[in-house]
């Protein structure tokens, strides 16, 4: 990071809104399914598929709840009517996990129904480590009723992954292994993670190890190119085929990587946001990101 982005990034929060929503613009499809759908339809016609969440995570209520559940029956009503290659992410919390554990099972239940019906896969995001042991349980309960069109997200930035993900592996199932994008207790996360992202590269590959080696469809989500590297080299070595895996990466962020994973032949999904809560999401990704104080710094100069 240069001294200049150092300097500006801790007044990123101090932003207007108005210049966060134009650098946003980037990381969200917009504010309604239309935009999101349009912009999933441009992403196929490039070669891309896609994964569509709504925005929100902190729901204060279960009408909250059931009303963020309907937003995603809209989602999966237009990538059937448009024939879009796309799937949904959903966070439970924003399903109402923290509020009625079995009232979210139901709101789930009603997505994978609607998507089984188009035969529609779900993903259930991981969020921060107090909901790990729910979202894993809800996972569960899901499978066994029957439902085989869904799949969780583990991350490699937890200790407690190593256990978590023996039950979730097998033939048919479905994991994404991410780093992990939570502030978490130091104790809790793999040695090194807390100060340095590399030092989850291991981790992440031996999870993506035990997918291959119990042939779990594994989606790999990360813009980290040596560990993209790594990945393919790993499959290459245990000649995984080109269909057991794909790559994830978040809209608007390392555009060349992916480029570049298309062109070898790699199947790449992007996750595409959209929605009203959009304030949230764009501060999180433009923190991330350290050359996003320069670019917020010349969109305001061109405002
Ligand atoms: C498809 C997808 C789904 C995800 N789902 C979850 C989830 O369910 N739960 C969860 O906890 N986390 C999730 N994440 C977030 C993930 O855990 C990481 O925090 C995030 O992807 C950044 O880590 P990284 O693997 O890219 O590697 P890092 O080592 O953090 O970053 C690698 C490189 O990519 C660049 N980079 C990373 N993020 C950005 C950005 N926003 N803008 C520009 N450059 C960037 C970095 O600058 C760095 O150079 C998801 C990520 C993706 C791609």
């Amino acid at each position: 990071m240069s001294l200049f982005n150092t300097l500006l990034a801790p007044a990123i929060s101090l932003a207007p809104r108005a210049l966060i929503r134009k650098v946003s613009r980037r990381y969200i499809a917009g504010d309604t399914v239309a935009e999101a759908t349009e912009r999933v339809a441009a992403l196929n016609a490039a070669g891309f598929c896609a994964t569509v969440d709504v925005l929100g995570e902190s729901t204060e209520s279960l009408s909250q709840a059931d009303h963020t559940t309907g937003e995603y029956l809209q989602v999966l009503e237009a990538i059937a009517r448009d024939g879009l290659r796309a799937n949904i992410s959903v966070k439970p919390t924003a399903l109402g996990l923290l509020l009625d554990a079995t009232h979210c099972e139901h709101n789930l239940a009603r997505l994978l129904n609607a998507a089984e019906a188009h035969s529609i896969f779900v993903r259930i995001d991981m969020e921060d480590a107090s909901c790990t042991q729910h979202e894993i349980d809800l996972l569960l309960r899901l499978k066994r009723r029957g439902y085989n069109n869904v799949g969780l997200v583990l991350q490699a930035y937890l200790k407690r992954t190593d256990g978590d993900i023996a039950p979730l592996l097998g033939t048919g199932e479905n994991l994404r292994i991410c780093k992990g994008i939570y502030v978490e207790k130091p104790d809790l996360l793999v040695e090194g993670a807390l100060d340095d992202r590399g030092a989850i590269n291991p981790h992440f590959l031996r999870h993506v190890a035990r997918c291959f080696d119990s042939g779990t469809f594994v989606g790999v989500a990360t813009h980290d190119e040596a560990l993209v590297d790594q990945v393919i080299t790993l499959a290459r070595s245990r000649l995984v085929a080109q269909t057991a895996f794909e790559f994830q990466m978040l809209l608007g962020v390392r555009e060349s990587l992916r480029d570049r994973l298309l062109t070898e032949g790699y199947a790449v999904r992007i996750y595409v946001p959209y929605g009203k809560d959009w304030y949230g999401y764009s501060m999180r990704r433009i923190k991330e990101n350290p050359r996003m104080a320069g670019y917020l710094l010349r969109a305001l100069l061109t405002c």
